[in-house]
């Protein structure tokens, strides 16, 4: 089964080209000038309004990571959608560890890269550590997710798909994730903190592996904080420490 991480605008395309019963995962709800989502799909999550549409699709809102990582346990093949690269070392760590496939797929306005790791080579092999980067590329043209989402579908094992260009990934023998089997990114601490283009993620370990819901949205000095019941909180703010200062004041 497949497993598509990431609701955005390659994830809503990818989840479109799935024909058999697959999940998807995603942490956040439709903003005004989302691409593809609706209007008046705003402040829903992407994931429900995905799995309304498409009947082979279970959504599943939640952040993706060490402690919630188990939900991917069900698929054979993860599809990176995602917009950061902490989540893909999570994921990348993840299915080396349990043997699943691991379709990378960076993308921004002028192109895409995909790649395909099974066991090894890894992500990790290539780039050795994780930046705490993630893109903020507002809308990517149609025809760039199109042929990103093909090359998911296309790309051989232990190769990478940029544009019209294919390369082999070599292994690299030293590797901490698929040589040594140190999985560091799939370790977990008691509040996870993560951040997107324009919010920060804060999740308490022991209710990672719960779905978001019930939320009630709050502003504290003009910031806007969505807090679920399982006292997961997306803070509007990219500035990670003003988001757990803000956090431990209102949430914990
Ligand atoms: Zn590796």
């Amino acid at each position: 089964m497949y497993a598509v991480v990431g609701a955005g605008a390659l994830g809503y395309l990818t989840a479109h080209s799935i024909r058999e019963q697959f999940i998807i995962i995603d942490r956040d709800v439709v903003e005004d000038g989302n691409q593809w989502y609706r209007k008046e799909d705003a402040s829903k999550p992407k994931v429900d309004i995905i799995s309304r549409k498409l009947k082979n699709a279970q959504g599943i809102f939640m952040d993706i990571n060490p402690a919630s990582i188990s939900v991917l346990d069900r698929a054979d093949v993860v599809i990176d959608c995602t917009d950061n690269m902490y989540t893909r070392y999570i994921l990348n760590d993840y299915c080396n560890k349990t043997r699943k496939r691991f379709i990378f797929s960076g993308i921004d306005n002028t192109g895409y890269s995909v790649m395909h790791f099974f066991r090894s080579p890894c992500l990790r092999c290539i780039m050795p550590k994780s930046s705490d980067s993630f893109f903020c590329t507002g809308n990517i043209p149609e025809s760039i997710l199109k042929r990103a989402v093909k090359a998911q579908f296309s790309c051989p094992e232990s190769y990478m798909i940029q544009g019209n260009r294919k390369f082999k990934i070599n292994k690299n023998p030293e590797c901490k994730c698929c040589a040594k089997h140190n999985y560091e990114y799939l370790k977990s601490c008691s509040l996870m903190v993560s951040r997107s283009c324009d919010s920060t993620y804060i999740i308490p370990r022991s209710s990672a592996h719960l779905a978001f819901k019930n939320k009630k949205t709050l502003m504290h000095n003009g910031i806007s904080i969505i807090i679920f019941s399982n006292k997961a909180a997306i803070i509007k703010t990219a500035d990670a420490e003003k988001s757990l200062k803000i956090y431990r004041k209102i949430v914990a």
